[in-house]
């Protein structure tokens, strides 16, 4: 159905005080980038919610729906039909709105914004009534009707809707503060960032891969992973840290089952880095309690010891198979599973310390030249820019996975040259 206007409900951020204002300004601002190049005349803002108009003559359609379905802040939204305020006028776009709609009983709610209007409600409610049951008989239901009409008359307009979509809840993106995701290619940590966009963290996203030691598969994941989330947030930044040569120092200066704690707590100190750049105040892993050797409580807690940074885990209480099921919410889950090798997989001890002693890898670290590979790292590094797809052309999907080095290739100015 084509539709002129869209209502939008918002829950969360109406409870949250003096801060309440500023709350709504994002949660506009993220409307208006959300329907980037969509036929909008207004956002207006009336008391408790946000109201979308289209351009005279146009509509919008279901895109429109799509977009505001991955704006976190929105409680619900509906579609609205404008309309004239003739009677008329209004009875037929209420059972144009009615007719496909399967129902055993419905109700009209109208109202007025102003008394000295011509239509009062209950005219309004009483016609429109019988209008729809002279085109199909059915029940009036004052209580749990299973569809409700809603007429809004203003000034110069009747407005209709019987549709209030459940948005994604949560916070408008940006009013909560920056956040630095370590984004490998697997399932937990892009679900990670979910869930740290739905409290209202602008993200941007770290990845590191052994390129060339393996294939660039698990940075093409990266990419396809950050543009996925960076449908809920619009644009960020990805880089690509060049991690194989650190790692090759460390397989050849530490002990091998400190190997992978060492990987990460190298990983968190460039994160943080990055993080300083974008100005983000904590980084966000996607580890889960006790999923893997090194993630137990013990080897979490060292890693934490080298980062300069908090180092937030929004899954560390969920099972693999919740984080599964998110995962598919987010539309992620199938990109995740497409094969690759991540940097930590490779030089992988037969043995990894499930309990590794702090001490022992501040020892094994003495044989590390830590800033200057942390450095060497950060010089080689690619950053990608990545936005949301209707900030730029389409470019087609891939539809394998890529395994080889000739399926390449991802950098700054590739990104850049396809945005218009
Ligand atoms: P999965 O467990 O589904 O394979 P994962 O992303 O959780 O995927 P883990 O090996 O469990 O992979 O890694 C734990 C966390 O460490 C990740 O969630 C991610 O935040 C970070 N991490 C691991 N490898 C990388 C990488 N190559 N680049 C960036 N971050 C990484
Ligand atoms: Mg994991």
């Amino acid at each position: 159905m084509q539709f002129t206007d869209i209502l939008v409900h918002y829950n969360e951020i109406a409870t949250k005080g003096r801060n309440r204002k500023k709350f709504v300004e994002a949660l506009e601002r993220n409307i208006r980038q959300a329907m980037k190049g969509l036929p909008i005349y207004k956002i207006r803002r009336p008391p408790g919610r946000i109201w979308i108009s289209s351009l005279m003559g146009e509509h919008f359609d279901q895109s429109a729906l799509d977009r505001l379905s991955r704006v976190y802040g929105i409680s619900s939204y509906s579609p609205i039909v404008r309309t004239t305020l003739e009677l008329e006028a209004i009875k037929e776009v209420a059972w144009e709105m009615l007719k496909d709609k399967t129902y055993d009983s419905f109700r009209v709610r109208s109202k007025r914004s102003f008394k000295d209007q011509p239509l009062d409600s209950m005219t309004v409610n009483k016609e429109v009534g019988a209008h729809i049951l002279r085109n199909r008989s059915s029940n009036v239901k004052m209580k749990d009707a299973d569809v409700c009409l809603y007429i809004e008359m203003v000034a110069s307009a009747a407005y209709l809707y019987t549709e209030k979509i459940p948005g994604r809840g949560g916070l408008p993106i940006g009013v909560t503060g920056n956040l630095t995701v370590m984004l490998s290619g697997g399932i937990d940590s892009p679900v990670a960032a979910a869930r740290m966009q739905q409290r209202g963290c602008h993200l941007s996203f770290v990845h590191f891969h052994s390129h060339p030691f393996v294939s660039r598969a698990s940075q093409e994941k990266a990419v396809e992973l950050a543009e996925i989330l960076c449908e809920y947030q619009y644009r960020g930044q990805l880089y690509m840290i060049p991690f194989g040569e650190l790692q090759r120092e460390i397989v050849t200066h530490a002990p091998e089952g400190l190997r992978v704690i060492l990987y990460r707590r190298f990983m968190v100190r460039i994160a943080a880095e990055i993080a300083k750049r974008e100005k983000a105040r904590a980084l966000v892993t996607g580890e889960a309690l006790a999923q893997v050797a090194s993630q137990t409580l013990t080897n979490l807690l060292t890693v934490d010891q080298a980062s300069p940074l908090p180092v937030l885990r929004p899954l560390i209480g969920f099972d693999k198979q919740e984080i599964i099921e998110h995962a598919h919410l987010l539309g992620s889950y199938e990109v995740s599973i497409i094969p690759d090798q991540d940097c930590c997989q490779v030089f992988m001890p037969k043995n990894p310390e499930t309990h590794a002693k702090l001490e022992r890898l501040i020892e094994a670290e003495k044989n590390l030249d830590i800033d200057g590979l942390c450095q060497d790292a950060l010089n080689r590094m690619n950053v990608i820019e990545i936005k949301a797809p209707w900030w730029k052309p389409k470019k087609a999907r891939r539809k394998e996975p890529s395994n080889t080095e000739s399926n390449t290739s991802h950098n700054t100015q590739d990104r850049d040259s396809s945005t218009p």
